[in-house]
């Protein structure tokens, strides 16, 4: 943001062999991660409540050190360079905004602490303003926002400085859904417009497919997957991936699917929407099941259901409404197969 033509930099983060254990814990809260954000993309960390992604974060942010392992950004090795030095800006779920400050001093105020010249904060703050499309509200204390607004400001705040990398801790749950979408596209026009270098955490699934070109799931401190998301959706690597990511039904390879299991298969697993109404045809396997309940979700149905005994689920369009027990068939080559320790068959 330094003039009207110059985009920040942006910078590769590498982390190799990460390793964070707290004081007084006894367990690694990340254990030997290994990972690469390619520089002018966004990567998502995604995962269960207390599985890294924030202490990941606040590493490569610089807020916590290692245990072992090292950071790079760009070509430098930042294992041990304060935050301040790192280059990266933050933006958090609770956006702490200085209540008597306007707008316009908010966001200047990293470079005032930086001790920019006057001229200088002025024109970078009032370029951030417009990037974030806050123009109008330079004057305004941060009560006199709404939460989207006040969202903006911090995010202004973050990219006053130019950042080689914007690190986002779930930034949008305080927001309503339709205001979480808004802010979703806004990051992403204004991240491919600034070519930046983005870590995003977040906890929903659907918010870490929107956003990612790089999706990262983890699990208890470790990388269980990481790729596009396309690809970590269509394939997922272990039923944890499949089950957190999608929701996916998965069965004993003993259980009514077994006539589409592989050997060396412990589990079969079928995505909501590969289950069908009615009997298949040709290579499909049938399976009766007996609907428990109907849940509308927009513009499909997500229908629960017994299938042998066990619980399953299954997307259907809104207008259809099946009840009672029901003929059901999956394509074979629409299951999915992991071992007895959860990964996926070769
Ligand atoms: P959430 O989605 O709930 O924010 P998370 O995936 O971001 O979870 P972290 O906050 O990174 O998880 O926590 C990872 C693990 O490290 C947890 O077991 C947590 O209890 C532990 N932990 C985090 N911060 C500290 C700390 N300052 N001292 C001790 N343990 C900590």
């Amino acid at each position: 943001l330094a003039d009207d033509t110059a985009a920040p930099t942006p910078s590769a983060v590498r982390v190799s062999a990460a390793t964070k254990r707290f004081d007084r814990s006894e367990t690694d809260a990340l254990s030997h991660v290994d990972l690469t954000v390619p520089a002018g993309s966004i990567t998502v960390l995604l995962g269960p409540s207390g599985c890294g992604k924030t202490t990941l974060l606040r590493c490569v942010a610089g807020l916590e050190t290692l245990t072992s392992g090292r950071i790079e950004i760009g070509e430098t090795d930042v294992t041990d360079i304060s935050a301040e030095d790192r280059g990266v800006a933050m933006a958090f779920q609770n956006y702490a905004l200085y209540p008597n400050k306007t707008v316009l001093g908010n966001i200047e105020f990293p470079l005032r602490m930086r001790r920019v010249d006057r001229a200088t904060r002025r024109e970078r703050a009032l370029r951030a303003a417009e990037l974030m499309r806050l123009d109008g509200l330079l004057d305004r204390k941060p009560s006199e926002l709404s939460g989207g607004q006040r969202q903006r400001v911090g995010i202004g705040r973050a990219l006053v400085r130019d950042p080689a990398v914007l690190v986002m801790d779930e930034p949008f749950s305080n927001l309503d859904a339709a205001l979480r979408d808004t802010m979703r596209a806004e990051l992403v026009t204004l991240q491919r417009r600034l070519g930046m270098t983005v870590v995003f955490v977040t906890h929903d699934q659907v918010e870490a497919l929107a956003l990612a070109d790089q999706l990262v799931v983890m699990r208890a401190g470790r990388i269980e997957q990481a790729g596009p998301p396309e690809d970590v959706y269509r394939t997922p690597a272990t039923t944890f991936v499949a089950t957190f990511l999608d929701g996916m039904n998965t069965f004993d390879a003993e259980g009514p699917f077994a006539a589409g299991s592989m050997p060396g298969a412990a589990t079969v697993g079928c995505r909501t929407d590969h289950l069908r109404i009615g009997t298949g045809d040709g290579d499909d396997i049938d399976l009766r099941g007996q609907v428990l309940m109907a849940e509308l979700r927009g513009r499909d149905r997500l229908v629960h259901l017994d299938i042998d005994g066990r619980r399953a689920r299954m997307r259907v369009p809104a207008d259809t409404r099946p009840s009672g027990e029901i003929a059901l068939h999956v394509r074979r080559s629409d299951l999915h197969h992991f071992t007895a320790d959860g990964v996926r068959c070769p």
